[in-house]
């Protein structure tokens, strides 16, 4: 079944209209020139993980480009939860996505109205869950991260994903299943979809999220490392780095803690400290084991 003929619902504008009618018009200012934020979230066990902190994301990524969202925080919260229970869904991929409409054409588009839809479906694992055993295998990709001066690279932007698709089918073309991306700078940044991780000598080093997303499963991970007393060092790291990094993992909320077993020319064992971080992630995002833990 093509996606976009699915049973069920979107959320749509403050409505819930069947999900196969859930249509926009061609001449939409957000196909034509990317003027669109998204959310990516996972609901476990009935409940999406950090739900606010994702909503107000959204927000902000609608803020960078100039456009307010005309939901609140609290009504775009309220409306997940809705959507959730209508879609019958306990363990689900949330994506709530904010436009610019139709109502005028060209680069200039003050008066068109921001729209907002939610979808919700059934996304069990981002990557195949027997690679991600055996750790995924990354190009490293042509693209790189723009400079800050360059686009808005904190929000969370349709737009800044066109050199995302691009990297990852150039990987895919080649018999990968992602790509590592560096920034404009020549320093590692992250996956086309998720941050990255290194451990050498017990010690996790990851990138400082000047010129991508500080994604929020990146600062779950960082918390989770250090309440068990894993040393975490965020810092400027060369490509070169990767020679002597003994693991390496990706993270984010559809990847959730994927291993990485190699990187180009580099290669990195499955090692102790992703596989903790893995069984910790996914302790964390279940409501009823976090209750229990505490
Ligand atoms: N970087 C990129 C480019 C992403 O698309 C994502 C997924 N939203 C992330 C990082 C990770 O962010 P998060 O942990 O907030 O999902």
């Amino acid at each position: 079944v093509p996606f976009d003929q699915l049973d069920g619902f979107i959320w749509f504008n403050g409505e819930f209209v069947k999900w196969a009618d859930a249509k926009i018009h061609v001449l939409t200012h957000g196909l034509h020139y990317a003027s669109a934020v998204f959310e990516g979230e996972r609901a476990y066990g009935g409940e999406i993980f950090k739900l606010t902190e994702h909503t107000q994301r959204l927000h902000e990524s609608a803020r960078i480009l100039g456009f307010r969202i005309p939901w609140s925080v609290e009504e775009i919260d309220d409306a997940c939860r809705q959507l959730l229970a209508k879609q019958g869904l306990q363990d689900a991929y949330v994506r709530p996505i904010a436009w610019r409409g139709s109502e005028m054409m060209g680069v200039s588009a003050q008066n068109n109205r921001i729209n907002l839809a939610i979808a919700i479906w059934d996304w069990p694992s981002y990557f195949d869950p027997e690679q991600r055993l055996k750790g995924i295998r990354l190009d490293i990709a042509e693209y790189r991260r723009p400079d800050p001066r360059t686009a808005p690279s904190k929000s969370k932007a349709a737009g800044l994903y066109m050199i995302c698709t691009l990297s990852k089918h150039a990987a895919e073309a080649k018999g990968y299943t992602d790509a590592l991306m560096l920034d404009w700078r020549g320093r590692v940044a992250e996956a086309t979809g998720a941050n990255i991780f290194f451990v050498k000598d017990g010690v996790l080093h990851t990138p400082v999220p000047d010129c991508f997303l500080d994604g929020i499963t990146r600062r779950t991970v960082i918390e989770l490392a250090r309440r068990r007393g894993i040393e975490v060092v965020e810092r400027a790291i060369q490509p070169e780095e990767m020679e002597s990094f003994e693991q390496c993992f990706l993270c984010g909320t559809a990847a959730e803690v994927t291993p990485v077993s190699e990187i180009g020319p580099y290669t990195f064992q499955v090692g102790e400290i992703p596989r903790l971080l893995m069984n910790d992630y996914a302790e964390e995002v279940r409501p009823g084991q976090r209750m229990a833990a505490e």
